[in-house]
């Protein structure tokens, strides 16, 4: 089998490479050029010619290809879909913000999640990424908008803890100094609620900001819009963020998107605050995107705007999120992994 040379690391190209009787520096040599992005081994004009056709002859390297490239007219927020080298497509995002240009990448095709205000997860899961499918949509975003990316977000299609191995080897990857070196305090990652990965992600001790998609404070409203609160309840889910903000010392972000008369009471941001009351936290008011398939409607402006002062006397950081590309369904929980059908 050929192997994916993009998903590869330095030691593992290292070791490959020595097996095909290379120097060791050989593998920084091709590390690099993959992560300059290279499309082709025949681009790799300091090898020798033998070795870029030995090299295609054991590896694959196939970078996404654009199917479609849209442009915000009102913020310049960019979203890219890719077409994968197995056909499938994914969606990612470009957001200009003060802080510097951020990528919003995909981690699965499709997701098996089921939110229901979610258009991401309309037709469930096809597959999971592999680590050099996320590095490569960080990768040529930057290289075809011309905007240098200092940060990333793991908010695109798809449950990134449900795909952790390749996740946790994407890091390590775009963290890398012979890489495109992201820091991981520049790096945000995004999960509807998989507590034991939550436990696991504690573990590695990353840097990284961890989001928790809430959206809900109670089991009887969470379990209604997220089926994952079936498995993990709010108190499991809760334990979790809170253990996790122990060993990292890192400070959770939570989701939380304003659903007009389901998530949006008074009572609820009460219950919201008793929740997070003493711990390292800050939520992320979203106002709900609209999703065709979806009857669930944003709160109104004056309604978040009440929810979020109720949070704030309690003590509780609270922000409410811009929505960036809208006219373009860039936003939170609009990506999607193929054409729709009111596609001109
Ligand atoms: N599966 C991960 C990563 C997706 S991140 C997760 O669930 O966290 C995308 C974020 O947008 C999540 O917080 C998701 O709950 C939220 N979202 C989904 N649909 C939305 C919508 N219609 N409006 C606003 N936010 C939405």
């Amino acid at each position: 089998m050929m192997r994916d040379i993009k998903s590869m690391d330095l030691e593992e190209l290292t070791q490959a490479l020595s097996e095909l009787g290379e120097p060791k520096f050989r593998a920084g040599q091709v590390f690099t050029w993959l992560h300059r992005g290279a499309k082709s081994f025949e681009e790799m004009t300091n090898l020798s010619k033998q070795l870029r056709a030995r090299l295609a002859a054991e590896f694959t390297l196939c970078p996404p290809e654009v199917v479609r490239k849209q442009v915000s007219r009102t913020d310049g927020t960019i979203k890219y879909l890719w077409r994968l080298c197995d056909g499938n497509c994914v969606e990612s995002v470009v957001m200009r913000y003060h802080h510097g240009n951020t990528v919003c990448i995909s981690s699965e095709v499709g997701c098996a999640m089921g939110c229901a205000f979610c258009a991401s997860t309309r037709g469930g899961l096809v597959r999971r990424l592999t680590a050099g499918e996320m590095v490569d949509q960080v990768l040529f975003s930057q290289l075809d908008s011309g905007l240098p990316i200092s940060n990333i977000v793991l908010m695109g299609i798809g449950e990134p803890l449900d795909n952790f191995e390749n996740v946790r080897k994407f890091l390590l990857l775009i963290n890398h100094p012979q890489g495109m070196h992201i820091g991981m305090r520049h790096i945000s990652l995004s999960t509807c609620g998989l507590v034991p990965r939550i436990r696991q992600l504690a573990e590695e001790d990353l840097q990284l900001t961890l989001s928790v998609s809430l959206h809900a404070p109670t089991d009887a409203v969470r379990s209604t819009i997220m089926p994952v609160n079936k498995a993990y309840p709010v108190s499991e889910l809760m334990a979790a963020c809170r253990d996790y903000c122990q060993k990292t010392g890192r400070r959770i972000s939570f989701e939380y998107a304003m659903i007009r008369g389901v998530n949006d009471s008074l009572e609820q941001a009460q219950a919201l605050a008793a929740l997070l009351q003493g711990m390292l936290a800050h939520v992320n008011l979203i106002p709900l995107n609209d999703v065709a398939e979806s009857p669930l409607k944003p709160s109104t402006r004056q309604q978040v705007a009440a929810f979020q002062q109720a949070l704030t006397e309690k003590g509780i950081t609270a922000t409410v999120r811009r929505t960036l590309g809208s006219d373009i369904d860039a936003s939170c929980g609009q990506l999607r992994r193929k054409y729709e059908s009111k596609e001109a």
